[in-house]
């Protein structure tokens, strides 16, 4: 019986720089929540693991359709 060996990969939150434990074999665009100040992350690389910020994409789509709606208000 082959034990299969459970790697945990350790990155640091780059708000508050607490330890986020990715158990799971991460992929690119998979989606990491710190614990500490639960901001939400999307994993953009993996060796070494590369965080940024999942929700500065939402609100840039957000701003993007406020503007559009307002030229056509206009
Ligand atoms: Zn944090």
């Amino acid at each position: 019986m082959a034990k299969a060996k459970i790697t945990t990969i350790v990155t640091l939150c780059p708000v508050c720089d607490m330890r986020i434990h990715i158990t799971e074999r991460p992929r690119r665009f998979d989606i990491v929540s710190c614990p500490e100040c639960e901001a939400i992350f999307e994993i953009v690389g993996l060796s070494p693991i590369e965080l940024q910020w999942a929700d500065d994409s939402i609100f840039k789509d957000e701003d993007f359709d406020a503007n559009n709606e307002k030229q056509y208000a206009w």
